[in-house]
């Protein structure tokens, strides 16, 4: 018999109407031969009021207490639920985090799951129950209560329909589908038929908060087939699948980081220990750190600036400022009125000219980029915060991301029996080393390529725009980018280019630096670029500064760094490529799938 998980969110069980029509969804799966597992969050916004309410009482309330309050959000709604469904007539048994068994790690408000028991599930499902199953939480080996994170209902569905080789997972919500960017900020997003984990995680991440990233990775690791769909409607929704793209635009979707800050480092040494230093530090206070650009130097110093969600600038601030002290360097002024716009797409990774298309569009709505990273499959941009919204409308519009013809037919995902096999044997080997502990998939050496920066860059609109459309129309092919914030005036930019473009990148260069009076061209004809790739790298703080560890240790310095969910890429100099591949795979053994 065919087991489906169905999960809905906090606005689909928003009351009791919402609730027994949630109840009918799940037996009408049940009456069409299924074993159905609910996973049920919070009705409503009652987890926020609970997280006002423990604001009343503390300013600080203790993690392990705040578990165990909102807890109790997700424990009202299953009870509500198996109600629901005894009064429709059927059988249904509701179960907390505990009772099901999903252990997980200690760490109070964002726990990961380590193992699910799926006995007692299993057990209820063949009596003929409906199994309803509290979302967000768990339990840790001392029997706390743990959560997952905000929104983390979406990690423990997936994460059942993994251990329980579901064959659907279904995410019922408030919208239709994964949409183009979150149409509640601009009404022309349209509906994506399919995803690719990949660009999902990139989304989720990047603040399409439609779906809890985490459980992307669980959708990833264990090939978990996720439909987010209305739970308001029958309509198809949209696929999270592990497809192989074809898609003509090389863009899938935008969006937007609104509550960003820019933090900034100055005149630190240039050599290894640096960086190495700064990120344990972050790490250790638990910031999440994205958008690193580090200057290339000239006098031995650099700079470094780094985006965090704003509230926790002040945090990293006070955390940061006595290590870059004891280093020498000073810290720069913070801003705390930045956004991050970003556009994701598989296509990017194939296709030239898209990053000079978004930074063109950008320039020609006069929005100033402060910051610029791209990774293989997105570019990121740090705009002001008042210029965030015509930013994102810009960026979506430019890749025809709100007329597109969206393929909406609904079609059927049969995974292939071999997958499945391949599943399975991944699910009992994760469920006893940890089901989100960090997995590895590769480490690789790309020495291929040269770099070029251009430092003292004028910071106005449409510089990024008429460096990249004057690379581009030299048909050169440019890998990563970054610009740096150096101060209100002046920015550094560097990319890195296929080595046996270097002399025709040069040429470009030296002619910008001419006209558009930068202070200062530096480069390297072969450079080495290092990538751990794997899943969920940014939620797992630790792996850029295992990097930096290693690398730091083998004495190479860090010319550029680059993160994504499914990857991090560092650029050291082309001569230490072996050495740098070599302690990163000893750093890193065992940690490899
Ligand atoms: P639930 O309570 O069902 O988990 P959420 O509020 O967590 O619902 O997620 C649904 C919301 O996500 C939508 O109402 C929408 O505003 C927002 N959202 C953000 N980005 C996107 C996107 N790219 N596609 C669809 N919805 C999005
Ligand atoms: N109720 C929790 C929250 O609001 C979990 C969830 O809805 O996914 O964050
Ligand atoms: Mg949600």
């Amino acid at each position: 018999m065919s087991l489906v998980v169905q999960k809905f969110g906090g606005t689909s069980v928003a009351d009791g109407e919402k609730i027994l029509s949630a109840a009918r969804k799940a037996v009408r799966a049940h009456q069409n031969g299924h074993q159905v597992i609910m996973v049920v969050s919070a009705m409503g916004k009652n987890t926020d009021m609970l997280v006002q309410m423990a604001s009343e009482i503390s300013e600080a309330p203790p993690a392990r207490e705040m578990d165990m309050l909102l807890s109790t959000g997700e424990q009202v709604s299953v009870a509500l639920m198996a109600m629901a469904i005894d009064s429709l007539g059927y059988q249904a048994v509701s179960l907390t985090g505990s009772q099901i068994g999903i252990k997980t790690d200690s760490s109070h408000t964002k726990a990961r799951i380590q193992h699910i028991s799926t006995e007692r599930i299993l057990s209820l499902l063949d009596q003929g129950n409906i199994v309803i199953a509290a979302g967000f939480q768990g339990i840790d080996e001392n029997l706390n209560i743990t959560t997952l994170g905000r929104g983390g209902s979406d990690t423990t569905a997936v994460a059942l329909a993994a251990v329980l080789q579901a064959e659907a997972c279904e995410i019922y919500t408030d919208v239709d589908g994964v949409y183009t960017t979150d149409p509640r900020i601009l009404p022309e997003a349209r509906l994506i038929a399919t995803v690719n984990y990949d660009e999902m995680l990139e989304l989720a991440s990047l603040g399409a908060g439609v779906m809890h990233s985490r459980s992307i990775e669980f959708g990833k690791k264990f090939n978990v087939a996720i439909r987010v769909r209305s739970s308001l409607s029958d309509a198809f929704g949209s696929l999270i699948i592990d497809q192989a793209q074809t898609r003509e635009l090389p863009v899938s979707g935008a969006a937007l980081t609104p509550d960003e800050a820019r933090i900034s480092i100055r005149d630190v040494p240039d050599v290894p220990g640096t960086i190495y230093q700064l990120f344990l530090m972050l790490a250790e206070a638990k910031v999440t750190v994205d958008m690193i650009v580090q200057n290339v130097s000239d006098d031995g110093t650099a700079d470094i600036s780094f985006t965090v969600p704003r509230d926790e600038a002040e945090e990293t601030f006070q955390a940061l400022a006595p290590v870059v002290q004891a280093l020498g360097g000073r810290m720069g002024k913070t801003d705390p009125d930045v956004s991050k716009v970003s556009v994701v797409g598989m296509g990017m990774a194939t296709q030239v000219g898209v990053a000079n298309r978004m930074f063109r569009a950008l320039a020609n709505a006069n929005v100033s980029m402060q910051m610029i990273t791209t990774s293989e499959i997105k570019i990121s941009a740090l705009v002001r915060r008042d210029q965030a919204l015509s930013a994102l409308r810009t960026v979506h519009a430019e890749f025809g991301l709100d007329t597109g013809a969206t393929d909406t037919t609904s079609f059927s995902y049969e995974p292939t029996p071999q997958t499945q096999i391949d599943a399975a044997d991944v699910v009992d080997r994760l469920q006893k080393t940890g089901m989100e502990s960090l997995v590895i998939d590769d480490i690789v050496l790309d020495d291929t390529q040269a770099r070029v920066t251009l430092t003292g860059v004028p910071n106005e609109p449409g510089i990024a725009a008429a460096v990249f459309d004057r690379v581009a129309s030299n048909g050169i092919f440019v890998d990563m980018i970054v610009q740096s914030y150096a101060d209100d005036r002046n920015a550094d930019i560097s990319f890195t280019v296929p080595a046996e473009q270097f002399d025709a990148s040069l040429d470009v260069a030296t002619k910008i630096q001419q006209e558009f009076e930068c202070d200062g061209l530096n480069y390297k004809s072969q450079i080495a670029k290092l990538t751990v790739s794997g899943i969920g790298l940014r939620s797992h703080t630790g792996v850029a500064v295992e990097m930096f560890k290693a690398l730091n240790e083998a004495n190479i310095n860090v010319d550029m760094i680059n993160t994504s969910e499914v990857r991090v890429n560092v650029v050291v100099d082309g001569v230490q490529g072996q050495a740098g591949l070599k302690c990163l795979r000893e750093q890193f053994a065992s940690a490899m799938r």
